[in-house]
Parts: C-alpha cells; sequence; structure tokens
C-alpha cells in the first residue's frame, strides 16, 4: 500500500514550520526522523493533507549542556545523544536509548520524536515521566513548558495541540547521592517492551530520600509512583545489602503493580504476565539504583 497523496513543505525557519502547520488547519504532521510517521502513513492508518518536514529547520539541531539540564532540540537523532559525552550527565537517558529499537532506526529517529508519537512501550517517554523532564511546545501563540508527567495523556496521545511543534526536552541532570535502573523485557532486543521500568533513587548519606519508579508497556502511558516509603522501610528491614534488599521489595511492589499495571494484555503476554515482570524488574532496578546512589556511581550496570 502507498500513501495516501499530502502537500510536502520543507522550511528552514521556525517561524516558517510553524506558520506551515497552523495554516493546514489541523491537517498537518510534522516529519522528523520518518521511523513512525513513514510506515503509518504508508499503511494509510493517517491520512494528513500537509507534511511539515523540520529536518533543516536551522537551530533545531542542537544537544547542549544548560548547567542543570541537557537539552535536546527536536531534530537530535536517538543515535546522537546515545555517544555524545554531554549524555553522561543524564545516566538513565544513557542506560535507555540502547534498548531504543535498533541502531539504524535510531539513526534516523529522533528523541523528540519519540515523545510526541507517545508509544506507550516505548523508551525515552519513560525516561522523560521518571525525571520529570520539561518539554518545549512552540505554536503561533509562542512557546510554553509541560513537565513530561502532565504532557502524556493517553496512549499515542499527549498534550500537543494541531498548532504545536516540539522544539526541545530538558532532561535534569543526575547531582550526587542519585543512582539510576532501567530495564526491560521484549521477545527479541529492538521489540517495544512488554514491560519495562525505568527508575530514580535519591539518598542523603544512608537515608533514602526520594525513589521514583516508571513503568512502561503495562498501560496506555507511562506510570509513575513516589515509592519512597516502600524502599526506606525495605532498607531498613535489610540493610544495606543489595541481594537481600531486592529479595525484599516484590512483596509492596505486588501491591503497587494492582494499581500501575492496568493493560488488558495480548498475544505476547497477559496482565498478570506483566505485573508479574514488572515486579521482578522494579524489585532489581530499585535495589541497583540505591546501590548506586550510595556509591555515587551510575555507569554501565555492574
Ligand atoms: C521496526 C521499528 C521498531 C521500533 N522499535 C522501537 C522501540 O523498541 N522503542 C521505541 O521507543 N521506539 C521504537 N520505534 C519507534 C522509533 O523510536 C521512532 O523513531 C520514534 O518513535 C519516532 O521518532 P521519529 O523522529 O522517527 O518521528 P516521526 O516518525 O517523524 O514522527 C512520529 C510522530 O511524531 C510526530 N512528531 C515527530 N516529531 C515531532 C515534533 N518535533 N513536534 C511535533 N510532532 C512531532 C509526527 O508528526 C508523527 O505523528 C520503532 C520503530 C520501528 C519502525
Amino acid at each position: 500500500m502507498k500513501a495516501a497523496p499530502f502537500a510536502y513543505v520543507r522550511p528552514t525557519r521556525l517561524e516558517d514550520a510553524v506558520n506551515e502547520l497552523a495554516g493546514s488547519d489541523g491537517g498537518g504532521k510534522v516529519l522528523a526522523g520518518g521511523q513512525s510517521l513513514v510506515p503509518v502513513l504508508a499503511m494509510r492508518l493517517a491520512r494528513p493533507e500537509k507534511l511539515v518536514d523540520i529536518t533543516t529547520v536551522e537551530g533545531l539541531d542542537q544537544l547542549r549542556s544548560t548547567g542543570d539540564s541537557l537539552e535536546v532540540a527536536a531534530m537530535v537523532r536517538q543515535r546522537r545523544v546515545e555517544h555524545d559525552r554531554a549524555t553522561d550527565s543524564v545516566p538513565l537517558l544513557r542506560m535507555a536509548l540502547p534498548w531504543v529499537g535498533h541502531r539504524e532506526l535510531r539513526s534516523r529517529g529522533t528523541v523528540c520524536g519519540s515523545l510526541a508519537h507517545a508509544d506507550p512501550a516505548a523508551e525515552i517517554p519513560a525516561v522523560a515521566a521518571c525525571l520529570n523532564a520539561r518539554i518545549t511546545l512552540t505554536s503561533p501563540r509562542g512557546t510554553r513548558q509541560v513537565p513530561a508527567r502532565e504532557f502524556f495523556t493517553g496512549a499515542m496521545t499527549t498534550a500537543l495541540g494541531s498548532e504545536d511543534i516540539l522544539t526541545a526536552i530538558r532532561f535534569p541532570v543526575a547531582t550526587d547521592g542519585e543512582g539510576f535502573g532501567f530495564a526491560e523485557i521484549a521477545r527479541r532486543h529492538g521489540d517495544f517492551a512488554l514491560a519495562g521500568v525505568a527508575v530514580r533513587v535519591a539518598v542523603s548519606g544512608e537515608r533514602v530520600r526520594e525513589a521514583t519508579l516508571t513503568a512502561f508497556g503495562v498501560s496506555d502511558r507511562p506510570v509513575t509512583r513516589d515509592v519512597s516509603t516502600e524502599l526506606a522501610s525495605a532498607v531498613s528491614a535489610s540493610g544495606q545489602d543489595g541481594v537481600r534488599l531486592a529479595a525484599r521489595l516484590p512483596e509492596p511492589l505486588a501491591d503497587i503493580a494492582q494499581g500501575m499495571v492496568d493493560t488488558d494484555g495480548d498475544a505476547h503476554g497477559s496482565r498478570d504476565y506483566r505485573r508479574r515482570l514488572f515486579v521482578t524488574l522494579s524489585g532489581r532496578e530499585l535495589a541497583k539504583a540505591h546501590d548506586r546512589a550510595l556509591r555515587g556511581i551510575n555507569g554501565d550496570n555492574p
């Protein structure tokens, strides 16, 4: 099948891109890396009247550290972020990127495109939600910031209006006393996750200050919970021993799974199976993130 006919524009200035999108009265679509949109067009799941290709818009290829955040503009490809040293400042993003599809796909796909597409099983939206990154939207009325936890409103549905371009995301950089964890289970590496978790733990000395758990692939959007109470009580019962901690966490996490994992399930895994995956993955990753926070090490998985 071929895409239905559409008009195509390739502006070089953001102002022109915004006006082109707004001028299409809701019938326009932004084209970034094309890794999700082009298959959707080819299968005629969408029939936009106009594509606004933003690949040559000046300034949208910036990846920069701004002190307390890492800013990724709309046309920065996933693979560039994966390999840029600046990404060391956001360890959770570095951990997640190799799980996004395949290398070839990441060479074209953009970080912001993944956010705009908002697949419930996608990795980058989960990282954004866990860190509550700030998303910048630009329309003819100006720019506005949306916290990532408010951006995803349902399956493949976001706070983006028909006139909005997602121009950048700012991930907060990690600070001392923070540790992170990320894991997912997919049938084959590169497939969308059956269940996955992104975790952030912050400690003050040996005390758990904050623990945030985001699940993906198990609901219609990334789901985030504060689990500091559960982690702190598991730590006080098991001491600083990571193995004992990981063994103690599944019990409180099983209760949390009831609320966080609400997918109907499909041919690849029932809801109960995904709940079990979620409990196992989140117990392990919370224990690892806690250990990393205490040791101040957020490099590759030990
Ligand atoms: C075989 C295959 C496997 C994949 N596996 C995974 C996976 O495991 N994990 C995963 O997370 N993803 C996966 N993907 C999706 C991939 O990550 C895409 O790159 C990503 O979802 C979209 O990024 P893109 O830049 O290609 O966006 P596009 O395809 O260009 O656009 C996607 C959608 O977002 C909108 N959009 C894009 N950029 C903007 C913007 N700046 N402002 C407003 N709207 C915008 C478009 O209008 C469109 O609706 C897979 C894709 C394929 C084809």
